[in-house]
């Protein structure tokens, strides 16, 4: 497969910009080789710039849940374009989205519309902040939740792979407020409550982490965290970023039957576009400015190509429902994986919720920081380089997950199993 073409474009981008990249993630540093430069995508491929097609199970790290492409979202965002791409001033589109998320998601009363996770993530924070009047924040080793400086703290995936777990340039009057706990640890967060309870203003998490590959909560950790928090008078806020619409139509919070306070959105939630969004119950949510005092804006918020994108995509997942399918598209690539892995000799074992799912290159099963940082990372390496070659594109690291979109077929899916098979021989 020539990817001459591809260096080529690689190479300039190096040159006006860090790393030839605009999110560290792209970059192949910890699989070796240049990163693919993208020409289009198709449904569950993506085409390069030297006409190489692979199935796609990065979907733009999370976002296309519907496959690129898909006719009727690329319809809405056309027809919002002729209308113009921005006013900074409400518009019935909002509204739509606003709608979809609070029938879709339980827990959610109210909603605030941004434009990245990262922004959700901070916004929430901030929120949590100014409602309890406490200042410490409770997160977990490799939770990511986007590169907000009080959360760059034993942040996983881009981090982790880099060697980066705390960035320069993050003061330490950011992360002094930060309390970093082990994921799945019930009785870690049980003495940070009786410790230090009455100082802390929210725990936030991934309700099944993304960012150290996946990871499932277990049902003692779940019922901890909203016990302790819920006792203590801090606010639980569920990092869905990656889970929402994405594990189920109502999140992990519905699939898992949990409930948060607030709830960050973002990745499907704006079909392929910049958007996200945070929200939870109204009480809370009216602290925001212009109703309450905690300020947040955003010149492009609630975007009206951005909002096209989003609410056209819950309206397919809402009416088509690809949730079970995706289940056993999802299981069928699980149970194929584990198995090449197995009949090659691999020590591996392999984590799925829906259509999210890690392969990891480690014998034990991996539910927190400490063991997905075992993985033998070389192996990865050399498995990811394998299923490029073949036209698998994966994640390009051990610690993310990869994802399945509703346009993959049986077909794809077989076809990704027989190339693992040759690519961990
Ligand atoms: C991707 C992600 C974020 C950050 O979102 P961006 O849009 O990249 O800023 C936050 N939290 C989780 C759980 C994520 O997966």
């Amino acid at each position: 497969m020539s990817r001459s073409r591809s260096d080529e474009v690689f190479a300039a981008a190096q040159t006006l910009m860090p790393g030839g990249v605009n999110s560290p993630a792209r970059a192949f540093g910890a699989v070796g080789g240049n990163p693919v430069v993208i020409d289009r995508g198709e449904g569950a491929y993506l085409i390069d710039v030297d006409g190489n097609r692979y199935i796609d199970y990065v979907l733009s790290w999370g976002p296309m849940i519907l496959g690129h492409c898909h006719e009727k979202v690329s319809a809405a965002v056309h027809a919002a374009v002729d209308r113009g791409t921005s006013y900074g001033a409400p518009t019935e589109a909002e509204n739509r989205l606003a709608e979809l998320i609070v029938s879709a998601m339980e827990s959610v009363e109210k909603v605030r519309l941004v434009n990245s996770g990262t922004e959700a993530t901070m916004s929430a924070i901030r929120l949590a902040r100014g409602y309890t009047g406490r200042d410490v924040v409770v997160k977990f080793a490799g939770n990511y939740h986007g590169h907000v400086d009080s959360l760059l703290v034993a942040a996983g995936s881009s981090a982790a792979t880099l060697g980066v777990p705390d960035s320069p340039g993050v003061t330490s009057g950011c992360s002094q407020d930060t309390m970093v706990l082990a994921y799945n640890d019930s009785q870690g967060l049980v003495d940070a409550f009786s410790e230090q309870g009455e100082r802390i203003a929210a725990v936030i998490f991934e309700p099944v982490v993304g960012n150290m590959g996946c990871v499932i909560p277990s049902d003692e950790f779940l019922a901890a965290l909203r016990q302790q928090t819920e006792a203590q008078g801090a606010l639980l806020i569920v990092d869905e970023v990656m889970t929402g619409f994405r594990v189920a139509y109502g999140g992990a919070q519905e699939r898992l039957g949990i409930r948060g306070d607030l709830t960050t959105l973002g990745k499907v939630v704006g079909g392929g576009l910049p958007f996200a969004a945070y929200g939870g119950r109204a009480d809370i949510m009216d602290h925001m400015l212009p109703v309450g005092s905690v300020f947040q804006a955003g010149t492009l918020s609630g975007n009206p190509i951005a909002t096209a994108a989003g609410a056209a995509t819950l309206e397919i997942l809402r009416d088509e429902d690809p949730y079970p399918r995706l289940e056993e598209l999802s299981s069928r690539l699980e149970r194929g994986l584990s198995a090449a892995a197995t009949d090659a000799g691999v020590d591996h074992s392999i984590t799925r919720v829906g259509s999210m799912m890690t392969l990891f290159f480690n014998p034990d099963p991996v539910t927190c920081w400490d063991q997905a940082s075992r993985c033998d990372k070389e192996h990865f390496a050399r498995y990811f380089r394998g299923q490029l070659e073949r036209g698998v594109y994966l994640p390009c690291s051990q610690y993310e997950a990869l994802f399945l979109s509703a346009a993959h077929t049986e077909a794809d899916v077989d076809a990704t199993i027989a190339s693992a098979a040759a690519a961990l021989e």
